[in-house]
């Protein structure tokens, strides 16, 4: 049977799955490459575990990028993988694996992956929004995907909210994602001494710790604040949340929902627009990249 090859290059981590018709491997997640020697042993050790489980070749990779994919499989822009800004992906794959590869924005990824998990809204207007190191969307209308005029729709992480705001790997300043990611959590925590720390643990202590329950409502704030936006721009029947990050979510999100409704222009005029969180977490780009081939049972 064909084996897909899923790979998603996250901010802090690389999650790779293996689809063989309908079934799914995930793959322990290992830590992002930051150079080309270790980008290439990362490679051939989850080609190697996907060839030993399938007892022959892949068929084919499908890779999640998180930033700017040109349409010859060659990133363009990456803010968290600065040093692979103008790899070609595919290539490199192909080399490294020995099966053709496919690429994608990892939010795209994880969006098509959780619709084919909890199924399409009606209307079809809908936004899935990825929470990890970053933040970044795949959204929806009627016809799918709606990618943009050269492809790069979805980067909401990168919507400036504050002027002169915080620092972004993007080379900008007060991103969303400067407020509402685990990387901005990360370094909120880091630099106020709890290294040690986990975000999961920020969340589940945030009614015993004062200062994670501010850290928290902080990120919620920020949360509703930029749903509240996305809502305004593209009248959303849905906003689904998935990545690392949205494990911790469902506990917060009346939290979320009260500060949406604060700050989206005519609320009480509009229908409500559903916030939930997906179900495939972490591992949505990775099981997403996989379904660049159509060789698989969704
Ligand atoms: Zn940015």
């Amino acid at each position: 049977m064909d084996g897909i090859l899923g790979i998603d290059f996250g901010g802090t981590s690389l999650k790779s799955c293996l689809a063989t018709g309908s079934q799914l491997k995930l793959y322990d997640a290992i830590p992002t490459p930051k150079d080309m020697a270790a980008l290439r042993k990362s490679l051939m050790e989850v080609s190697k575990l996907a060839n030993d489980d399938l007892h022959t070749s892949v068929a084919g990779v499908g890779i999640g990028l998180p930033g700017l994919v040109g349409q010859d499989g060659e990133a363009l822009f990456l803010p968290h993988l600065k040093d692979f800004s103008s790899l070609n992906f595919v290539q490199l794959v192909e080399d490294i694996v020995g099966a053709p590869a496919r690429l994608d924005n990892d939010a795209n990824c994880a969006g098509v992956a959780e619709l084919r998990e909890i199924g399409a809204c009606a209307s079809g207007y809908e936004v899935v929004i990825g929470i990890g190191t970053g933040l970044g969307a795949a959204i929806f209308g009627p016809g799918g995907i709606a990618r943009g005029f050269s492809g790069f729709s979805g980067e909401v992480g990168h919507i400036c909210i504050e002027r002169n705001g915080r620092s972004c790997e993007c080379g900008r300043r007060g991103c969303w994602e400067q407020y509402c990611s685990g990387g901005s959590i990360r370094s909120e925590l880091d630099s106020a001494g709890w290294v040690d720390i986990n975000i999961e643990e920020v969340f589940r202590e945030m009614d015993v710790n004062p200062d994670f329950k501010s850290l928290v409502e902080e990120f919620c704030f920020h949360l509703g604040l930029g749903i509240a936006n996305l809502v305004a721009i593209l009248d959303l029947e849905r906003v689904v949340l998935t990545g690392g990050l949205a494990r911790s979510l469902e506990a917060v999100l009346p939290k979320v929902r009260r500060y949406y409704l604060e700050l989206v222009e005519g609320a009480g005029a509009r229908r409500e627009t559903e916030i939930r969180v997906g179900s495939l977490f972490e591992f949505a780009g990775a099981i997403g990249a996989t379904y660049l081939w159509n060789l698989v049972d969704g």
